[in-house]
């Protein structure tokens, strides 16, 4: 969704809308995120202060997420609250005095006068994330020998020659005894 930040003026105004599941797009530089399971219901409250807007906003729905240990697809329940505050690019000759100005966070979602939510919902929906995603806290990814996914089954690798890391360990030590 477009909004036109010239119609921001005293008053708040107030975005409720839902983006179906279709709409997630990738991103080619993460795996992490697999879409939307479920509609994202996006609230977004947009007011001035002074030269600067405020974003204030809750997103809420269901992830389908790449587990960052064992790789296999999990559904997250996600819900996250945000306050962003932008300010519009300077004009040519405000820029002069702005340079002195502390830095304000650089905005990519703002065109002109107008703002892409859409951009800045996705932008939250990374941000709310870790890093690496796990499907539950313990999960025992897969084993670095056969590649076996560890949380459903245990590998020949440990069973037969134990952790292959401390195999070497040991032939070392026979190889000096
Ligand atoms: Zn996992
Ligand atoms: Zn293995």
């Amino acid at each position: 969704m477009i909004v036109d930040l010239r119609t921001i003026l005293t008053a708040p105004r107030h975005f409720d809308f839902i983006l179906e599941p279709d709409w997630w797009q990738g991103n080619e530089e993460d795996d992490q995120i697999l879409g939307l399971d479920s509609p994202l219901t996006v609230q977004i409250n947009i007011s001035r202060a002074g030269s600067k807007y405020v974003l204030e906003g809750r997103l809420s729905g269901r992830l389908r997420l790449r587990c960052g240990r064992c790789l296999e697809p999990f559904y997250n329940d996600f819900k996250t609250g945000f306050k962003l505050f932008l300010s519009l690019p300077p004009s040519d000759s405000e820029k002069s005095e702005l340079d002195l100005l502390e830095e304000d966070m650089s905005v990519d979602f703002i065109l002109g006068d107008e703002i892409d939510l859409d951009a800045v919902v996705r932008e939250q929906i990374y941000f709310s994330l870790p890093i690496k995603s796990l499907c539950r806290e313990d999960c025992s990814g897969l084993c670095t020998s056969c590649g076996a996914n560890l949380n459903k089954e245990k590998c020949k690798c440990r069973r037969e020659t134990g952790h292959p890391g401390f195999s070497e360990l040991k032939n070392l030590k026979f190889k000096k005894g």
